[in-house]
Protein backbone atom coordinates (compact mmCIF):
# COMPACT_ATOMS: atom_id res chain seq x y z
CA UNK A 1 0.00 0.00 0.00
CA UNK A 2 1.31 3.03 -0.74
CA UNK A 3 0.28 7.15 0.25
CA UNK A 4 0.62 9.79 -2.02
CA UNK A 5 -0.69 13.16 -0.58
CA UNK A 6 -0.99 15.59 -3.50
CA UNK A 7 0.92 18.41 -2.46
CA UNK A 8 -0.20 20.62 -6.05
CA UNK A 9 -3.29 20.33 -4.13
CA UNK A 10 -2.19 21.35 -0.25
CA UNK A 11 -0.88 24.68 -1.83
CA UNK A 12 -4.11 25.09 -3.29
CA UNK A 13 -6.33 24.38 -0.19
CA UNK A 14 -4.55 26.00 1.76
CA UNK A 15 -5.64 29.56 -0.07
CA UNK A 16 -8.88 28.31 -0.01
CA UNK A 17 -8.65 27.43 4.03
CA UNK A 18 -7.68 30.98 4.12
CA UNK A 19 -10.24 32.79 2.29
CA UNK A 20 -13.04 29.95 3.87
CA UNK A 21 -12.37 30.03 7.24
CA UNK A 22 -15.59 28.53 8.40
CA UNK A 23 -13.91 25.09 7.24
CA UNK A 24 -13.30 23.32 10.19
CA UNK A 25 -12.23 19.82 8.98
CA UNK A 26 -8.78 19.40 8.20
CA UNK A 27 -8.07 15.69 8.49
CA UNK A 28 -7.33 14.61 4.77
CA UNK A 29 -10.10 12.47 3.07
CA UNK A 30 -8.22 8.78 2.82
CA UNK A 31 -9.44 7.88 -1.01
CA UNK A 32 -8.71 4.66 -2.20
CA UNK A 33 -7.66 3.90 -6.00
CA UNK A 34 -5.99 0.82 -8.03
CA UNK A 35 -4.81 0.87 -11.32
CA UNK A 36 -7.58 0.70 -13.71
CA UNK A 37 -6.81 2.60 -17.04
CA UNK A 38 -8.12 4.85 -18.20
CA UNK A 39 -9.68 5.21 -14.97
CA UNK A 40 -6.60 5.33 -13.00
CA UNK A 41 -3.03 5.14 -14.29
CA UNK A 42 -0.08 4.55 -12.23
CA UNK A 43 3.44 5.78 -13.72
CA UNK A 44 6.47 4.22 -13.10
CA UNK A 45 7.67 7.10 -11.21
CA UNK A 46 4.67 7.22 -8.88
CA UNK A 47 2.53 9.74 -10.47
CA UNK A 48 -1.22 9.21 -11.05
CA UNK A 49 -3.37 9.81 -14.92
CA UNK A 50 -6.47 8.80 -15.82
CA UNK A 51 -10.04 10.11 -15.92
CA UNK A 52 -10.61 9.66 -12.44
CA UNK A 53 -7.44 12.34 -11.43
CA UNK A 54 -8.75 14.41 -14.54
CA UNK A 55 -12.47 14.39 -12.85
CA UNK A 56 -10.46 15.55 -9.66
CA UNK A 57 -9.12 17.71 -11.10
CA UNK A 58 -12.28 19.46 -11.86
CA UNK A 59 -13.53 18.67 -7.83
CA UNK A 60 -10.76 20.55 -6.34
CA UNK A 61 -11.50 24.08 -6.53
CA UNK A 62 -14.79 23.12 -4.78
CA UNK A 63 -13.76 20.28 -1.86
CA UNK A 64 -13.60 21.27 1.53
CA UNK A 65 -11.16 18.56 2.70
CA UNK A 66 -7.38 17.61 1.51
CA UNK A 67 -7.74 13.97 -0.13
CA UNK A 68 -4.70 11.40 0.20
CA UNK A 69 -4.53 8.97 -2.51
CA UNK A 70 -3.71 5.77 -1.36
CA UNK A 71 -3.13 3.49 -4.01
CA UNK A 72 -3.87 -0.16 -4.11
CA UNK A 73 -2.20 -3.36 -5.79
CA UNK A 74 -6.50 -4.37 -6.77
CA UNK A 75 -9.93 -3.85 -5.93
CA UNK A 76 -9.57 -7.00 -3.51
CA UNK A 77 -7.08 -5.44 -1.35
CA UNK A 78 -8.67 -1.90 -2.22
CA UNK A 79 -11.87 -3.25 -0.49
CA UNK A 80 -10.95 -4.82 2.19
CA UNK A 81 -8.81 -2.12 3.44
CA UNK A 82 -12.12 -0.44 3.08
CA UNK A 83 -14.02 -3.02 5.25
CA UNK A 84 -10.96 -2.24 8.12
CA UNK A 85 -11.83 1.54 7.18
CA UNK A 86 -8.32 2.20 6.58
CA UNK A 87 -9.52 4.37 3.97
CA UNK A 88 -12.35 6.79 3.61
CA UNK A 89 -13.53 6.83 0.82
CA UNK A 90 -13.53 4.84 -2.63
CA UNK A 91 -13.13 6.90 -6.01
CA UNK A 92 -15.18 5.44 -8.46
CA UNK A 93 -17.44 2.48 -7.24
CA UNK A 94 -19.99 0.69 -8.33
CA UNK A 95 -23.12 0.61 -5.79
CA UNK A 96 -24.54 -2.60 -5.12
CA UNK A 97 -26.50 -4.43 -1.89
CA UNK A 98 -23.48 -6.06 -0.58
CA UNK A 99 -21.52 -2.41 -0.04
CA UNK A 100 -24.25 -0.69 1.12
CA UNK A 101 -23.87 -1.14 5.15
CA UNK A 102 -20.14 0.41 4.81
CA UNK A 103 -20.39 2.74 1.87
CA UNK A 104 -22.65 5.85 1.16
CA UNK A 105 -22.52 6.19 -2.36
CA UNK A 106 -22.88 9.60 -4.36
CA UNK A 107 -25.01 10.15 -7.44
CA UNK A 108 -23.22 8.39 -10.29
CA UNK A 109 -20.46 9.87 -11.88
CA UNK A 110 -19.18 7.63 -15.13
CA UNK A 111 -21.56 5.28 -16.75
CA UNK A 112 -19.93 1.98 -18.14
CA UNK A 113 -20.99 -0.95 -19.68
CA UNK A 114 -20.33 -4.84 -19.77
CA UNK A 115 -19.59 -7.31 -22.31
CA UNK A 116 -18.63 -10.34 -22.63
CA UNK A 117 -15.02 -11.13 -24.09
CA UNK A 118 -14.48 -14.31 -26.01
CA UNK A 119 -11.86 -15.47 -28.21
CA UNK A 120 -11.78 -14.72 -31.95
CA UNK A 121 -12.15 -18.28 -32.76
CA UNK A 122 -15.53 -19.24 -31.10
CA UNK A 123 -18.76 -19.21 -32.88
CA UNK A 124 -21.80 -17.67 -32.31
CA UNK A 125 -22.40 -14.43 -29.79
CA UNK A 126 -21.95 -14.78 -25.97
CA UNK A 127 -25.06 -13.13 -23.80
CA UNK A 128 -26.89 -14.04 -20.65
CA UNK A 129 -28.59 -16.64 -22.69
CA UNK A 130 -25.75 -18.47 -24.21
CA UNK A 131 -23.41 -18.04 -21.54
CA UNK A 132 -25.37 -21.01 -19.41
CA UNK A 133 -22.85 -24.08 -19.00
CA UNK A 134 -19.95 -21.72 -19.48
CA UNK A 135 -16.56 -20.72 -17.33
CA UNK A 136 -16.96 -17.14 -16.62
CA UNK A 137 -13.76 -14.47 -15.75
CA UNK A 138 -14.19 -11.50 -13.76
CA UNK A 139 -12.42 -9.66 -11.34
CA UNK A 140 -11.84 -10.61 -7.60
CA UNK A 141 -15.19 -9.27 -5.53
CA UNK A 142 -15.93 -6.57 -8.30
CA UNK A 143 -19.49 -6.19 -9.04
CA UNK A 144 -19.64 -7.98 -11.78
CA UNK A 145 -18.78 -10.81 -9.62
CA UNK A 146 -21.38 -10.45 -7.43
CA UNK A 147 -24.12 -9.67 -10.48
CA UNK A 148 -23.33 -12.96 -12.23
CA UNK A 149 -23.27 -14.70 -8.94
CA UNK A 150 -26.83 -13.61 -7.73
CA UNK A 151 -27.86 -13.96 -11.19
CA UNK A 152 -26.23 -17.62 -12.55
CA UNK A 153 -25.63 -19.34 -9.43
CA UNK A 154 -24.49 -22.73 -10.52
CA UNK A 155 -25.20 -22.62 -13.99
CA UNK A 156 -22.20 -20.84 -14.53
CA UNK A 157 -18.30 -21.21 -13.34
CA UNK A 158 -17.33 -18.16 -12.27
CA UNK A 159 -13.56 -17.70 -11.97
CA UNK A 160 -12.65 -14.54 -9.97
CA UNK A 161 -8.81 -13.09 -11.31
CA UNK A 162 -6.95 -9.97 -8.99
CA UNK A 163 -6.59 -8.03 -12.24
CA UNK A 164 -8.19 -7.38 -15.66
CA UNK A 165 -5.03 -8.32 -17.31
CA UNK A 166 -5.19 -12.01 -15.37
CA UNK A 167 -9.34 -12.08 -16.58
CA UNK A 168 -8.51 -11.16 -20.34
CA UNK A 169 -5.42 -13.87 -20.00
CA UNK A 170 -7.73 -16.33 -18.82
CA UNK A 171 -9.72 -16.44 -21.78
CA UNK A 172 -7.03 -15.75 -24.40
CA UNK A 173 -4.94 -18.98 -22.99
CA UNK A 174 -8.54 -20.93 -23.02
CA UNK A 175 -8.66 -21.44 -19.27
CA UNK A 176 -11.93 -20.40 -19.12
CA UNK A 177 -14.68 -19.71 -21.99
CA UNK A 178 -15.47 -15.65 -21.45
CA UNK A 179 -14.29 -12.66 -19.53
CA UNK A 180 -17.02 -9.84 -18.27
CA UNK A 181 -14.96 -6.66 -18.39
CA UNK A 182 -16.34 -3.26 -19.23
CA UNK A 183 -14.81 -2.50 -22.97
CA UNK A 184 -12.43 0.83 -22.05
CA UNK A 185 -10.83 -1.88 -19.58
CA UNK A 186 -10.60 -4.51 -21.57
CA UNK A 187 -9.15 -2.60 -24.48
CA UNK A 188 -6.42 -1.16 -22.98
CA UNK A 189 -5.16 -4.33 -21.58
CA UNK A 190 -5.48 -6.27 -24.79
CA UNK A 191 -3.56 -3.85 -26.33
CA UNK A 192 -0.82 -2.63 -23.38
CA UNK A 193 -0.77 -7.29 -22.89
CA UNK A 194 -0.81 -7.84 -26.71
CA UNK A 195 -3.61 -9.67 -26.57
CA UNK A 196 -5.07 -9.98 -30.12
CA UNK A 197 -7.16 -13.25 -30.04
CA UNK A 198 -9.99 -11.96 -28.33
CA UNK A 199 -13.27 -10.15 -29.85
CA UNK A 200 -15.85 -8.40 -28.14
CA UNK A 201 -19.64 -9.99 -27.92
CA UNK A 202 -22.47 -8.69 -26.39
CA UNK A 203 -22.96 -6.49 -23.62
CA UNK A 204 -24.16 -8.08 -19.97
CA UNK A 205 -27.76 -6.68 -18.50
CA UNK A 206 -25.88 -5.11 -15.85
CA UNK A 207 -23.89 -1.80 -16.43
CA UNK A 208 -21.51 0.18 -14.37
CA UNK A 209 -23.12 3.81 -12.85
CA UNK A 210 -19.69 4.40 -10.92
CA UNK A 211 -19.94 7.09 -7.67
CA UNK A 212 -17.42 7.98 -5.06
CA UNK A 213 -18.62 5.30 -2.20
CA UNK A 214 -17.78 7.48 1.25
CA UNK A 215 -17.57 5.53 4.52
CA UNK A 216 -21.24 5.27 5.92
CA UNK A 217 -20.37 6.01 9.73
CA UNK A 218 -19.20 9.72 8.54
CA UNK A 219 -22.19 10.66 6.47
CA UNK A 220 -20.88 14.11 6.45
CA UNK A 221 -18.38 12.34 3.63
CA UNK A 222 -21.24 12.06 1.30
CA UNK A 223 -23.01 15.35 1.62
CA UNK A 224 -19.12 17.08 1.13
CA UNK A 225 -19.20 14.98 -2.15
CA UNK A 226 -22.42 15.39 -3.30
CA UNK A 227 -22.31 19.54 -2.88
CA UNK A 228 -18.70 19.18 -5.09
CA UNK A 229 -20.47 17.75 -7.68
CA UNK A 230 -23.33 20.02 -8.30
CA UNK A 231 -20.42 22.24 -9.22
CA UNK A 232 -19.12 19.95 -11.85
CA UNK A 233 -19.89 21.25 -15.63
CA UNK A 234 -21.01 18.59 -17.73
CA UNK A 235 -19.32 19.56 -20.91
CA UNK A 236 -15.96 19.55 -19.18
CA UNK A 237 -16.74 15.87 -18.15
CA UNK A 238 -18.01 15.33 -21.75
CA UNK A 239 -14.29 15.86 -22.49
CA UNK A 240 -12.84 14.04 -20.17
CA UNK A 241 -14.36 11.37 -21.32
CA UNK A 242 -13.76 11.89 -24.98
CA UNK A 243 -10.08 12.42 -23.92
CA UNK A 244 -9.94 8.85 -21.87
CA UNK A 245 -11.56 6.99 -24.81
CA UNK A 246 -15.10 6.69 -22.74
CA UNK A 247 -17.54 8.21 -24.51
CA UNK A 248 -19.61 5.53 -26.07
CA UNK A 249 -21.18 5.07 -22.93
CA UNK A 250 -22.50 8.63 -22.54
CA UNK A 251 -24.92 8.42 -19.42
CA UNK A 252 -28.40 10.35 -19.23
CA UNK A 253 -27.87 13.59 -18.15
CA UNK A 254 -30.56 14.12 -15.85
CA UNK A 255 -30.22 18.09 -14.72
CA UNK A 256 -30.50 18.73 -18.38
CA UNK A 257 -33.84 16.68 -18.55
CA UNK A 258 -35.13 18.67 -15.43
CA UNK A 259 -34.15 21.93 -16.79
CA UNK A 260 -35.33 21.38 -20.40
CA UNK A 261 -39.10 21.80 -21.30
CA UNK A 262 -41.51 19.46 -22.01
CA UNK A 263 -41.42 20.07 -25.73
CA UNK A 264 -37.53 20.02 -26.05
CA UNK A 265 -37.51 17.15 -23.68
CA UNK A 266 -39.73 15.07 -26.01
CA UNK A 267 -37.75 16.06 -28.44
CA UNK A 268 -34.03 15.51 -26.61
CA UNK A 269 -35.71 11.72 -25.39
CA UNK A 270 -37.09 11.18 -29.29
CA UNK A 271 -33.64 11.68 -30.96
CA UNK A 272 -31.52 10.02 -28.00
CA UNK A 273 -33.85 7.28 -29.44
CA UNK A 274 -32.96 7.43 -32.89
CA UNK A 275 -29.79 7.83 -32.32
CA UNK A 276 -29.88 4.93 -29.57
CA UNK A 277 -31.59 3.20 -32.02
CA UNK A 278 -28.83 3.43 -34.60
CA UNK A 279 -26.37 2.85 -32.68
CA UNK A 280 -27.62 -0.72 -31.89
CA UNK A 281 -28.59 -0.99 -35.22
CA UNK A 282 -24.98 -0.48 -36.78
CA UNK A 283 -24.15 -2.67 -33.87
CA UNK A 284 -26.22 -5.42 -34.71
CA UNK A 285 -25.49 -5.14 -38.44
CA UNK A 286 -21.18 -5.35 -37.25
CA UNK A 287 -21.81 -8.07 -35.46
CA UNK A 288 -23.92 -9.62 -38.21
CA UNK A 289 -21.47 -8.82 -40.68
CA UNK A 290 -18.88 -10.48 -38.44
CA UNK A 291 -20.90 -13.54 -37.66
CA UNK A 292 -21.46 -13.75 -41.72
CA UNK A 293 -17.64 -13.64 -42.59
CA UNK A 294 -17.52 -16.08 -39.95
CA UNK A 295 -20.13 -18.39 -41.49
CA UNK A 296 -18.30 -17.78 -44.86
CA UNK A 297 -14.99 -18.90 -43.74
CA UNK A 298 -16.24 -22.03 -41.97
CA UNK A 299 -18.51 -22.68 -45.26
CA UNK A 300 -14.77 -22.67 -47.27
CA UNK A 301 -12.97 -24.86 -44.41
CA UNK A 302 -16.47 -27.55 -45.05
CA UNK A 303 -16.21 -27.24 -48.47
CA UNK A 304 -12.39 -27.85 -48.30
CA UNK A 305 -12.52 -30.69 -45.73
CA UNK A 306 -15.26 -32.57 -48.38
CA UNK A 307 -12.60 -31.96 -51.36
CA UNK A 308 -10.66 -33.45 -49.11
CA UNK A 309 -12.72 -36.57 -48.08
CA UNK A 310 -13.43 -36.77 -51.64
CA UNK A 311 -9.64 -37.05 -52.76
CA UNK A 312 -8.76 -39.16 -49.91
CA UNK A 313 -11.93 -41.39 -50.99
CA UNK A 314 -9.86 -42.29 -54.57
CA UNK A 315 -6.01 -42.18 -53.30
CA UNK A 316 -4.29 -44.63 -52.12
CA UNK A 317 -2.56 -43.76 -49.21
CA UNK A 318 0.72 -45.38 -49.23
CA UNK A 319 1.78 -44.03 -52.59
CA UNK A 320 -0.40 -40.96 -53.02
CA UNK A 321 -1.28 -42.41 -56.68
CA UNK A 322 -5.66 -43.31 -57.10
CA UNK A 323 -6.55 -46.47 -55.56
CA UNK A 324 -7.77 -49.18 -57.34
CA UNK A 325 -11.73 -47.88 -57.08
CA UNK A 326 -10.67 -44.64 -58.87
CA UNK A 327 -8.63 -46.25 -61.25
CA UNK A 328 -11.63 -48.56 -62.52
CA UNK A 329 -13.67 -45.63 -62.64
CA UNK A 330 -11.12 -44.01 -65.49
CA UNK A 331 -11.08 -47.46 -67.11
CA UNK A 332 -14.66 -47.17 -67.50
CA UNK A 333 -14.94 -44.09 -68.85
CA UNK A 334 -12.64 -45.27 -71.68
CA UNK A 335 -14.35 -47.96 -72.48
CA UNK A 336 -17.23 -45.72 -73.15
CA UNK A 337 -15.38 -43.48 -75.09
CA UNK A 338 -14.12 -46.54 -77.01
CA UNK A 339 -17.65 -47.84 -77.91
CA UNK A 340 -19.03 -44.18 -78.46
CA UNK A 341 -16.07 -42.44 -80.37
CA UNK A 342 -13.97 -45.24 -80.99
CA UNK A 343 -10.66 -43.59 -78.97
CA UNK A 344 -8.62 -46.13 -78.55
CA UNK A 345 -6.33 -47.15 -75.39
CA UNK A 346 -4.38 -49.65 -74.04
CA UNK A 347 -4.14 -50.85 -70.28
CA UNK A 348 -0.87 -51.85 -68.87
CA UNK A 349 -0.80 -54.00 -65.52
CA UNK A 350 2.80 -54.00 -63.96
CA UNK A 351 3.89 -56.20 -61.01
CA UNK A 352 6.77 -56.11 -58.83
CA UNK A 353 8.63 -59.12 -58.72
CA UNK A 354 9.19 -61.68 -56.06
CA UNK A 355 8.01 -58.78 -53.93
CA UNK A 356 7.64 -61.15 -51.05
CA UNK A 357 11.42 -62.05 -51.10
CA UNK A 358 12.28 -58.19 -50.72
CA UNK A 359 9.62 -57.76 -47.97
CA UNK A 360 11.00 -61.01 -46.22
CA UNK A 361 15.29 -59.72 -46.82
CA UNK A 362 14.72 -56.26 -46.29
CA UNK A 363 11.66 -55.65 -44.19
CA UNK A 364 8.09 -54.40 -44.70
CA UNK A 365 9.01 -50.99 -44.36
CA UNK A 366 12.19 -51.15 -47.17
CA UNK A 367 9.23 -53.18 -49.39
CA UNK A 368 6.90 -50.14 -48.61
CA UNK A 369 10.01 -47.92 -49.98
CA UNK A 370 10.15 -49.85 -52.99
CA UNK A 371 6.32 -49.55 -53.59
CA UNK A 372 6.75 -46.13 -53.67
CA UNK A 373 9.44 -44.97 -55.58
CA UNK A 374 8.27 -47.67 -58.52
CA UNK A 375 5.05 -45.30 -58.55
CA UNK A 376 7.32 -42.45 -58.52
CA UNK A 377 9.62 -44.07 -61.78
CA UNK A 378 5.89 -44.94 -63.51
CA UNK A 379 4.47 -41.13 -63.09
CA UNK A 380 7.95 -39.82 -64.75
CA UNK A 381 8.08 -41.81 -67.64
CA UNK A 382 3.61 -41.83 -68.27
CA UNK A 383 2.20 -38.52 -69.65
CA UNK A 384 0.25 -36.40 -67.59
CA UNK A 385 -3.81 -37.40 -68.73
CA UNK A 386 -2.59 -41.11 -68.48
CA UNK A 387 -4.43 -42.96 -65.42
CA UNK A 388 -2.00 -44.69 -63.07
CA UNK A 389 -3.33 -46.42 -60.17
CA UNK A 390 -2.35 -49.11 -57.72
CA UNK A 391 -4.71 -52.12 -57.94
CA UNK A 392 -3.45 -54.41 -55.47
CA UNK A 393 -0.47 -54.91 -52.78
CA UNK A 394 2.55 -54.44 -55.49
CA UNK A 395 0.27 -54.50 -58.27
CA UNK A 396 -0.26 -51.08 -60.92
CA UNK A 397 -2.37 -50.55 -63.77
CA UNK A 398 -1.85 -47.51 -66.25
CA UNK A 399 -4.42 -46.82 -69.01
CA UNK A 400 -2.78 -44.84 -71.82
CA UNK A 401 -5.54 -43.15 -73.96
CA UNK A 402 -5.05 -42.53 -77.67
CA UNK A 403 -2.37 -45.01 -77.84
CA UNK A 404 -2.02 -47.78 -80.12
CA UNK A 405 0.23 -51.08 -78.77
CA UNK A 406 3.37 -50.36 -80.56
CA UNK A 407 3.69 -47.01 -78.68
CA UNK A 408 2.28 -48.32 -75.58
CA UNK A 409 4.83 -51.47 -75.63
CA UNK A 410 7.61 -48.49 -76.06
CA UNK A 411 6.50 -46.79 -72.54
CA UNK A 412 6.22 -50.09 -70.90
CA UNK A 413 9.83 -50.66 -72.12
CA UNK A 414 11.02 -47.04 -71.06
CA UNK A 415 9.55 -47.69 -67.42
CA UNK A 416 10.69 -51.41 -66.16
CA UNK A 417 14.22 -49.75 -66.94
CA UNK A 418 13.78 -46.71 -65.14
CA UNK A 419 12.90 -49.33 -62.09
CA UNK A 420 15.76 -51.29 -62.91
CA UNK A 421 17.96 -48.55 -62.66
CA UNK A 422 16.33 -47.72 -59.00
CA UNK A 423 19.29 -48.06 -56.60
CA UNK A 424 18.55 -47.86 -52.64
CA UNK A 425 21.39 -45.94 -50.65
CA UNK A 426 20.92 -48.33 -47.33
CA UNK A 427 20.77 -51.61 -49.13
CA UNK A 428 23.04 -50.97 -52.36
CA UNK A 429 22.00 -55.00 -52.92
CA UNK A 430 18.67 -54.47 -53.40
CA UNK A 431 17.57 -55.16 -57.12
CA UNK A 432 14.00 -54.42 -58.25
CA UNK A 433 12.40 -55.57 -61.24
CA UNK A 434 8.73 -55.29 -62.72
CA UNK A 435 6.77 -57.48 -64.67
CA UNK A 436 3.92 -56.27 -67.34
CA UNK A 437 1.31 -57.32 -69.55
CA UNK A 438 0.02 -55.04 -72.10
CA UNK A 439 -3.45 -55.27 -74.00
CA UNK A 440 -5.41 -52.70 -76.33
CA UNK A 441 -8.87 -52.09 -76.34
CA UNK A 442 -10.95 -54.37 -78.86
CA UNK A 443 -14.38 -54.06 -80.33
CA UNK A 444 -16.19 -56.47 -78.82
CA UNK A 445 -14.43 -56.35 -75.41
CA UNK A 446 -16.16 -55.18 -72.20
CA UNK A 447 -13.78 -54.53 -68.62
CA UNK A 448 -13.29 -57.88 -67.75
CA UNK A 449 -12.45 -59.48 -71.15
CA UNK A 450 -9.92 -56.77 -71.19
CA UNK A 451 -8.40 -56.85 -68.06
CA UNK A 452 -8.49 -60.90 -68.28
CA UNK A 453 -6.22 -60.30 -70.98
CA UNK A 454 -3.86 -58.00 -70.08
CA UNK A 455 -3.62 -60.29 -66.75
CA UNK A 456 -3.08 -63.39 -68.55
CA UNK A 457 0.18 -61.23 -70.50
CA UNK A 458 0.79 -60.33 -67.33
CA UNK A 459 1.36 -64.03 -65.82
CA UNK A 460 3.07 -65.04 -69.11
CA UNK A 461 6.32 -62.60 -68.28
CA UNK A 462 6.34 -64.02 -65.01
CA UNK A 463 6.63 -67.13 -66.38
CA UNK A 464 9.14 -66.60 -68.92
CA UNK A 465 11.53 -65.45 -66.29
CA UNK A 466 10.23 -61.80 -65.04
CA UNK A 467 11.76 -58.40 -66.16
CA UNK A 468 9.79 -58.31 -69.09
CA UNK A 469 7.28 -56.88 -71.36
CA UNK A 470 4.35 -58.75 -73.04
CA UNK A 471 1.59 -58.13 -75.49
CA UNK A 472 -2.01 -60.34 -74.91
P1 LIG B 1 5.84 -62.46 -58.16
O1 LIG B 1 7.15 -62.03 -58.73
O2 LIG B 1 5.33 -63.73 -58.64
O3 LIG B 1 4.82 -61.32 -58.31
O4 LIG B 1 6.09 -62.67 -56.63
P2 LIG B 1 5.69 -61.72 -55.45
O5 LIG B 1 6.45 -62.10 -54.26
O6 LIG B 1 5.86 -60.30 -55.89
O7 LIG B 1 4.15 -61.97 -55.31
P3 LIG B 1 3.26 -62.42 -54.11
O8 LIG B 1 1.86 -62.18 -54.58
O9 LIG B 1 3.64 -63.80 -53.67
O10 LIG B 1 3.61 -61.44 -52.95
C1 LIG B 1 3.18 -60.11 -52.91
C2 LIG B 1 3.63 -59.57 -51.57
O11 LIG B 1 3.38 -58.16 -51.48
C3 LIG B 1 2.91 -60.21 -50.43
C4 LIG B 1 2.50 -59.07 -49.54
O12 LIG B 1 2.89 -59.28 -48.20
C5 LIG B 1 3.25 -57.89 -50.11
N1 LIG B 1 2.55 -56.67 -49.94
C6 LIG B 1 1.27 -56.38 -50.30
N2 LIG B 1 0.98 -55.10 -49.96
C7 LIG B 1 2.10 -54.57 -49.37
C8 LIG B 1 2.41 -53.30 -48.80
O13 LIG B 1 1.61 -52.38 -48.79
N3 LIG B 1 3.64 -53.12 -48.30
C9 LIG B 1 4.58 -54.12 -48.29
N4 LIG B 1 5.78 -53.90 -47.81
N5 LIG B 1 4.29 -55.34 -48.80
C10 LIG B 1 3.08 -55.56 -49.33
MG1 LIG C 1 1.10 -59.73 -57.50
MG1 LIG D 1 4.74 -59.62 -57.53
Amino acid sequence: MRIIVTSLWLLCSLSLFADSPATSVNAPVRVGVFEIPPLVIESPDGTMRGFVYDYFELMKPHLKQPIEWVSFANWNELLQAGEAREIDAVFLAQKNMQRLSLYDFTRPILQLRNYFFVRRDSVGPMNEDTVVGHSVAVIKSSANAEYLRDKFGSQITLIEYPSPQAVLQAVASAKVDTAVLNIAIASHYMKAEGINNLKLSEAIDYQYNLAIATRSDQPQLNVMFESVLDHIDNSRVEALRLKWGLVHERETDWSMAVVTSAISAVFFLLSGYVIMINRRLKAEINKREIFEQQLANLNVKAESERQKARKEARTDPLTGIDNRRKFEEFMRSQIELFMRRGNDFCLMIIDIDHFKLINDEFGHDVGDVVLREVSHSVKKIIRPYDEFGRIGGEEFGVILPDTDITEAKGTAERLMDSVVAYRNHDYPELAVTVSIGLSAMRQGDDFDTLFKRADEALYQSKEQGRNRVTVG
